[in-house]
């Protein structure tokens, strides 16, 4: 890891400061480096330590989009090998009989997605990162508070007991959904607790899983179960907050005959899980994407429902859009004139770009929960119709693989697979 020598106080400038190493942190700056500008990213919590809590054992679908930009930034061919494809998506409602599937052959696609433990998508991205020489880790160490002002943004971070000053043209909060960060910017977030708790891990599937995704919207919420490495399945189980505890607290017979009763068997009998974790599930939107010389992006500008796999896949458009922001603002710079990447009309470019994308996706997940999490007979109906609609009505099944594969709206370049330079 490219960890400079931390003697003095402050750090020599750089042109954009990453405060968070996480999924979204290091994707950014791996997608900048080809700009050619003196990147830091600051990190909290050192690598391979078990309490890291962007690279842990929960496993991220990857869109068709997420995929595309790892192709434009050359680190598809080991993301692939780490990850399993996803060929068929089936969504049913436990007590009905109705059902839908999403095909990639019907799409035209060779994949849906792909899914990848995190641990493992971070050793990638890491390795890979440790080979730019443009790129300066700080790991670990916090940032603790930042100063803005109209030429550069300051932070302070303490590196192990202490304290450095480290400074940016610009600063990017990628620090996650309780962004401290954030707060410092001076922008406030929506926050609301779904109260359930995602229920994490692995198991054995009688009949093999193959390449297929499953999306099961149970009483208490939605539960997935998607291929991952070695034939195991790894599962999202969402339960209400106030049965978490017990859930977790079960013993594997147990808590795999729970499990099973939620899912049924179309994949035949359960067996073998690995260890659980849970999730608290929030909620939370900034009020606004940006502040002087200073951007958020990932789950620290909009935390979702992992209901349909789309927080990683957002962020990542958040990443491809800074970077077109960045790259137009260099294009128009003429000859010889200094980028800025945290000038005003950047930050407003992305912004703007941002929101409907968010703002849709936010709504998207949400509702979603609402719809299939209420009981309410009128709502059971609509649902029942809405299932129906999903199968029947031409394109609605198009539209809706679009949003997760995120294809819809104005893709920037590294979105579209066109690699930036
Ligand atoms: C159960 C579950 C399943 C999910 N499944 C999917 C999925 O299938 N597909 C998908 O697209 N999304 C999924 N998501 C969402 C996805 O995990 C998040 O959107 C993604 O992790 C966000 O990454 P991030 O880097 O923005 O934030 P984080 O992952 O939270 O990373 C933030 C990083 O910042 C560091 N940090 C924090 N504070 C500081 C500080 N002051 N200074 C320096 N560093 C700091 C942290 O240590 C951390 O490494 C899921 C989420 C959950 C909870």
């Amino acid at each position: 890891m490219r960890q400079p020598d931390l003697m003095e106080r402050k750090t020599p400038e750089f042109d954009i400061v990453i405060a968070g190493g996480g999924m979204i942190g290091t994707s950014l700056a791996l997608a900048l480096a080809p700009l050619g500008m003196r990147i830091a990213v600051v990190e909290a919590v050192a690598r391979r330590n078990a309490l890291q809590p962007s690279f842990d054992d929960r496993s991220t679908a990857l869109s068709r989009s997420t995929q595309r930009m790892f192709e434009a930034m050359g680190l598809w061919d080991d993301v692939r090998a780490a990850s399993t494809p996803i060929t068929h998506i089936h969504v049913s409602d436990k007590g009905r009989f109705g059902f839908s599937h999403i095909d990639a052959r019907e799409q035209g696609v060779e994949a849906l997605g792909y899914v990848v433990i995190n641990r493992v998508l971070g050793e990638v991205l890491q390795s890979r990162l440790d080979e730019l020489p443009a790129v300066q880790q700080f790991c670990p160490a916090r940032i603790e508070s930042v100063s803005l002002g109209p030429d550069q943004a300051m932070a302070t971070m303490d590196a192990g007991g202490s304290e450095h000053e480290i400074t940016g043209k610009l600063l990017v909060a990628a620090d996650g959904a309780k962004s401290a960060v954030r707060d410092m910017m001076g922008i406030s977030a929506q926050r609301r607790a779904y109260d359930q708790r995602a229920i994490v891990g692995n198991l054995l599937t009688e009949k093999p899983i193959l390449n297929r995704a499953y999306e099961r919207f149970t009483s208490q919420g939605p539960l997935a179960v998607l291929p991952i490495a070695d034939e195991r399945a790894g599962f999202v189980w969402t339960v209400s907050e106030k049965d978490a505890n017990r859930v977790l607290g079960l013993n594997d017979s147990d808590f795999i005959a729970e499990l099973q009763a939620e899912f049924g068997f179309r994949l035949g009998k359960f067996s073998r899980v690995g260890a659980r974790a849970g999730y608290p599930l929030v909620l939370s939107k900034a009020v606004r994407l940006t502040a002087t010389r200073s951007v958020l992006i990932g789950n620290a500008a909009h935390g979702l429902h992992p209901v349909s796999a789309q927080g990683f896949n957002l962020g990542m458009r958040d990443v491809a859009a800074l970077c077109d922001c960045i790259l137009d603002s260099r294009n128009a710079t003429e000859p010889g004139g200094r980028l800025d990447p945290g000038a005003s009309d950047v930050l407003r470019h992305y912004a703007d770009w941002r929101r409907s994308d968010q703002k849709k996706l936010v709504y998207f997940t949400d509702s979603l929960v609402r719809l299939f999490g209420s009981q309410r007979a009128g709502i059971r109906t609509l649902r029942n119709i809405g299932m129906l609609g999903f199968d029947l009505i031409p394109g609605v099944r198009s539209v809706f693989a679009k949003h997760t594969m995120g294809l819809a709206g104005e893709l920037p370049r590294l979105s579209r697979g066109v690699p930036i330079r």
